[in-house]
């Protein structure tokens, strides 16, 4: 069976976080999706996996609803559920960025099909990855810019060095773009005047022009971890042994509990651990008897 993996986002003024709780989960309990939704007083931020007609039942009935009615999807087919958990969560911010930014005034949206003909005129723009260090290590645009950051949360204290590339054209690009959204409001307030935000992020345009100027795997915020971007380019480096790879591993070591770029090799040479030391903790997540184990591995969830 076919499964489809779906992101969205809206920013809006969200009044009833508690009753918006249950309608969700409610929603996705009918259409036997899983998948992680965050909500705020800021608005929502989510992620659903399930096969293509329950998830057409979901986007159906939820457009329904006044404060949806224009929700857009990113969307990727996947062979299972990409989620094993339904969590629907309350937070103070849907997308952690720790500033208050006005999101009405991000940059303007530049399209998957404009920004392939931005860079196929080879006209000089400076394509801005405001993603985590760990996602822009396995795959990026050709030739893009990262920031470099550890989480969102660093984002302004990193912009504020961009003053070499202040002047020039600009387009920001992230996941799915939620991250933008605060990002482009954020460089605005800096002074970042001719900046764009490439809209539905790397999956749109991966989706739409597949192995072409995006390069290597494409950090998901779900069980994949890595998601396909038709690009058969190893980017990354196994942190054990130094072979090029895009697989990410979580460390086995309950307090450590890192997550690193690892070969399939190290993966069963280390028993999941990223060093020596934690191969000798005490508190591990599981004990891994063989290669097939690997596949019901459950990732714990990074969330941005
Ligand atoms: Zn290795
Ligand atoms: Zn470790």
């Amino acid at each position: 069976m076919e499964y489809i993996t779906a992101t969205f986002y809206k920013f809006f003024p969200m009044e009833n976080s508690e009753e918006m709780q249950i309608l969700f989960r409610g929603l996705c309990e009918e259409c036997r999706l899983k998948g992680r939704i965050l909500l705020g007083r800021e608005g929502v931020n989510g992620g659903v996996s399930g096969n293509i007609e329950n998830l057409e039942k979901f986007k159906k009935i939820l457009k329904k609803n006044p404060n949806f009615s224009g929700l857009t999807f990113r969307e990727q087919q996947t062979k299972e559920n990409s989620y094993k958990k339904l969590v629907v969560r309350i937070r103070e911010e849907v997308v952690v960025f720790g500033k208050e930014v006005d999101v009405n005034n991000a940059a303007e949206y530049v399209s998957s099909d404009e920004l392939k003909k931005w860079i196929d005129s080879g006209e000089e723009i400076v394509l801005l990855d405001t993603r985590n260090n760990y996602e822009f290590d396995i795959g990026r645009f050709k030739g893009a810019r990262g920031l470099p950051i550890e989480n969102f949360r660093e984002l302004p204290e990193a912009v504020e060095k961009l003053s070499d590339i202040k002047n020039k054209k600009i387009v920001t690009y992230c996941t799915g773009g939620i991250r933008c959204e605060k990002a482009t409001a954020y460089m605005k307030m800096l002074g970042f005047n001719n900046l764009f935000q490439l809209k539905g992020g790397i999956i749109d345009f991966v989706n739409k022009f597949p192995g072409q100027d995006f390069e290597g795997g494409l950090f998901v915020f779900d069980d994949r971890l890595v998601a396909d971007t038709g690009s058969y380019k190893k980017l990354g480096k196994c942190r054990i042994c130094g072979i090029l790879c895009n697989d990410y591993t979580d460390c086995y070591n309950l307090d450590c509990d890192n997550l690193f770029i690892c070969c399939q090799n190290c993966r069963i040479k280390m028993n999941n651990a990223c060093c020596e030391e934690c191969r000798n903790a005490k508190r591990q997540r599981n004990t891994v008897k063989s290669p097939t184990d690997y596949k019901n591995f459950v990732a714990p969830r990074y969330i941005i």
